[in-house]
């Protein structure tokens, strides 16, 4: 004899019914009990109908509609018009009079739990009625058996409890004398002594199943439900998550009851006590093995089983100078929860003993801070105990396995991987079992912890990187490309899962929660909405993914005025654009401020020297207890691209023209030219040297004419360069006569720093500099005489979106 259970989803319409019907079917055992669940939804709206009738809201009457609706449509499909006229009309009279209670209720504006009980009973009961009698028509051997007849319920303590006695002889009786094939019963609702109708809890046509299953010693108890197992996350919040294919009661109980909602917590103790395995199935993949939960241990399996949440928690904590020492003050704070009939989700106390904290449903509160604040109103009075401190939108989380307790550094792993993450710990216990560790946590980090901890947990170390990417020209658009194609690469070698799930221009922005395709991300773009970058914002916070990083491959001061809202988020940001590290130093100070309070890398390699490791170089040196003592360099690929293109052949114009075009300056060339641009970089320098310096701190000494300074736009500034013909030219040839070359170059020493064009004679390091290259000479302590020198080029899309790809790698590797 087998139990087979179908959950809400299974039965939710006529095609899925349909597929129960195959499945049963095809059982190869002689007998099999089918346990099912009001069709999915109904029993919500039952009790949403119920609760506005007793408002004496009339629309409950449209939900009444929409309950009969699904089931008559459910009949008309699955069971031949031949047929359908006697089952339409017992289920039409069963609605009338579920009508009928629910009209008395709305006329008294009330309703009592024994009325709600009997409304709500009638999603299975009609379900279950509907689903024998299709399986008639398709030529099963089936019967419909009474659930109400068979599990019977006691009170205890204003609790409805099954009265285990009385539901195993009634079952084994019937169940013995039956011949039927098969044997159909609502899950979920059973009776009182009275013979009122009883229910066993939300999600309990389970624990019917389970109940039913070890009444007739059943060969195996069969969950079949909307998803292929249990699984080592909540599937629908982790994509990465995976069945377990065996697993202990224990722990099948432990996760259960910290929230895998895929088995009611109840089920599993009447088939432990008989040793009946369960076997979780997916009634949209038969095929698949699912889970099987058995009284074996998990000996040698992987030590945390499954990750848990619970929503919907406050926390409680009683606290107090007059708490300590005094025996007694649990037993009385237990007591009153008891009491009120409110159970406890979990505990913990201080070792202190000056506070008590527990963990309860969130819909308890009130009543919880009512009880205890009466219960302990003396003590309050006079000041011992403070009142009763409650907090809301809570979680908690939990790690659950047989051998955890077997294991050191679960724990310091798990809050670990939880503080990375920015996730806030608000309470944590363990339990006695040590089959689990629980945190409590904000609700709206949920799915970002649950994420996290699997990361860590159970993919073989994969970590995943959820890049927000703003800005997509000449070097984002480099930059996304070399992404995708590396993306393999960097997750079998470094594992490390890079994912774009959100990009923007100045025009369009679009996000993908699965990651953009960045085959085609440009039509992605193109289709996007309006770009707004406070909303880019929004989104990327609310989204709330672990390793999150803002990229910003822009030149806009408009954006990098947002990072402080990224790092304030615990969002990392990396960015080639200059502006943040070389707006004022409080600016600059503040957000490497709020990198490290929220655990969210700040980098910027990209500001000096394109691709060059020389700010991570010099990071290193001053981590290592190096000081800087000058530095000197040439840091511009533009104007070095300019000046060692530019000679008696060619105009200044026409160079700065071609070097604009080939991506070597900024759009606006004269950020470059004017020295500007070289400014920002020793500055940063500077800055990350450890002085604090402003930008009108540095000396420049501008080689352009005034008038070409003075433009204001991209046309008349090259008009400019084209009337100063004769003066650029003058400095080239100074320069050849004395047998040197232009370099633009920039200088830091003493705390002061200055920048402009030089006559850098034969010999010199600069000398020989390429093309766009730039060079970095840092004279420390450590090398006083002869300096750490960087160089290579130092412009250029290509190698500023491989700096900006090393930065994001850092992250990963962080
Ligand atoms: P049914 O109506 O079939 O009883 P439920 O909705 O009660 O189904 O339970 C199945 C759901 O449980 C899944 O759809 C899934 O969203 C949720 N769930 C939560 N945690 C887990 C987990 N660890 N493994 C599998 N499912 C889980
Ligand atoms: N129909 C009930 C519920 O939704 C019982 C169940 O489906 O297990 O809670
Ligand atoms: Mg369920």
């Amino acid at each position: 004899m087998k139990v087979l259970k179908f959950g809400g989803t299974s039965v939710a319409n006529a095609q899925n019914i349909a597929l129960v019907k195959n499945i049963v079917s095809n059982s190869e055992s002689d007998k099999n009990i089918v346990v099912v669940s009001a069709l999915g939804g109904v029993t919500d709206l039952l009790l949403n109908t119920a609760t506005l009738a007793a408002l004496q809201d009339d629309s409950y009457k449209a939900f009444v509609k929409e309950i009969e609706d699904r089931h008559i449509e459910t009949i008309k499909t699955l069971i031949p018009i031949a047929s359908q006229s006697s089952v339409l009309s017992m289920v039409k009279s069963e609605l009338n009079t579920l009508e009928t209670l629910l009209e008395g209720a709305f006329l008294i504006g009330e309703i009592t739990p024994k009325l709600s009980d009997k409304i709500v009973s009638y999603g299975e009961l009609l379900s279950s009625y509907i689903i024998s009698e299709y399986f008639k028509e398709e030529g099963l051997d089936v019967v419909h058996a009474d659930s109400r007849k068979l599990i019977k319920t006691n009170t205890v303590n204003g609790k409805t409890v099954v009265n285990f006695e009385a539901t195993n002889t009634l079952c084994s009786n019937f169940f013995s004398v039956t011949p039927l094939k098969v044997v159909v019963m609502a899950g979920f609702i059973a009776s009182a002594e009275n013979g009122d109708s009883t229910t066993l809890g939300r999600g309990g046509s389970d624990y019917t199943a389970a109940i039913v299953a070890a009444a007739v010693n059943a060969e195996l108890l069969e969950i079949w439900t909307d998803v292929s197992g249990m699984y080592t996350a909540n599937p629908k919040l982790v994509k990465q998550a995976k069945a377990i294919p065996h697993i202990s009661y224990q722990e099948a109980m432990e996760l259960s009851h910290f929230g895998a909602k895929v088995l009611y917590p109840p089920t599993i103790q009447p088939v432990l006590a008989k040793g009946i395995s369960i076997q979780i199935k997916n009634t949209f993949d038969p095929e698949n093995e699912g889970t099987i939960i058995t009284k074996n241990k998990n000996e040698k399996g992987k030590t945390v089983r499954g990750i848990t949440h619970v929503e919907n928690i406050a926390l409680l904590s009683l606290e107090g100078p007059g708490m300590v020492g005094i025996p007694g003050i649990s037993k009385r704070f237990f007591e009153v929860l008891f009491q009120a009939n409110i159970s406890v989700v979990l505990i913990t106390q201080a070792s202190s003993e000056h506070s008590i904290c527990v963990g309860i449903s969130a819909d308890d509160v009130a009543l919880a801070e009512q009880a205890v604040n009466d219960a302990f109103e003396f003590e309050m009075g006079s000041g011992k105990i403070n009142p009763v401190v409650v907090e809301k939108n809570l979680a908690i989380i939990a790690l659950v396995g047989d051998n955890m307790k077997s294991h050191q550094g679960l724990s310091g792993k798990m809050f670990s991987t939880l503080g990375k993450n920015n996730v806030n710990i608000r309470a944590i216990a363990q339990g006695a079992s040590e089959r689990n560790i629980s945190a409590v946590i904000n609700k709206d980090d949920v799915k970002k912890a649950l994420n996290a901890l699997h990361e860590e947990f159970f993919e073989e170390n994969i970590k995943q990187l959820n890049l927000f990417v703003m800005g997509v020209g000449n070097v984002g658009g480099k930059f996304l490309n070399q992404i995708n194609q590396q993306k393999k690469y960097l997750k079998e070698n470094l594992k490390l899962n890079v994912r774009v799930i959100g990009i923007s221009n100045s025009r369009t922005m679009a996000f993908d929660e699965d990651g953009i395709p960045l085959k085609n991300w440009e039509s992605v773009l193109s289709n996007g909405e309006k770009a707004d970058k406070a909303k880019f914002f929004e989104t990327v916070n609310k989204l709330n993914y672990r390793n999150s990083i803002f990229v910003d491959n822009t030149a806009s001061a408009e954006v990098s005025d947002t990072y402080s809202s990224y790092l304030g988020n615990s969002i990392s940001v990396v960015t080639c654009n200059k502006i943040a590290c070389s707006s004022n130093y409080s600016n600059y100070l503040n957000l490497k401020q709020l990198a490290r309070t929220y655990n969210a890398p700040f980098l910027f390699e990209t500001n000096v020297g394109a691709g060059l490791p020389i700010i991570d170089t010099l990071k290193h040196l001053i981590a290592s207890g190096d000081k800087v003592q000058k530095i000197q360099a040439v840091l511009s690929g533009s104007l070095n691209f300019v000046f060692n293109n530019f000679n008696d052949k060619t105009t200044f114009h026409d160079v700065v023209k071609q070097a604009q075009e080939e991506g070597y300056t900024e759009p606006d060339p004269k950020i470059d030219l004017s020295g500007i641009d070289v400014m920002r970089k020793i500055l940063i320098l500077a800055r990350e040297s450890g002085n604090q310096l402003e930008i009108d701190d540095i000396q420049n000494n501008p080689f352009l004419p005034q008038e070409s300074l003075d433009t204001t736009n991209n046309e008349d500034f090259f008009a400019t360069l084209t009337k100063n013909e004769s003066s650029f030219q003058e400095l080239y040839k100074k320069a050849v006569d004395q047998d040197s070359k232009l370099k633009y170059v920039a200088q830091f020493e003493d705390g002061k720093a200055s920048v402009g064009l030089q006559e850098i004679p034969k010999g010199h390091d600069f000398y020989n500099l390429e093309g766009s290259d730039n060079i970095v000479l840092f004279y420390t302590e450590r090398y006083p005489n002869q300096p750490m020198i960087i160089k290579g080029a130092g412009a250029g899309a290509d190698v500023t979106a491989s700096g900006i790809f090393a930065d994001i790698i850092r992250i990963g590797n962080f």
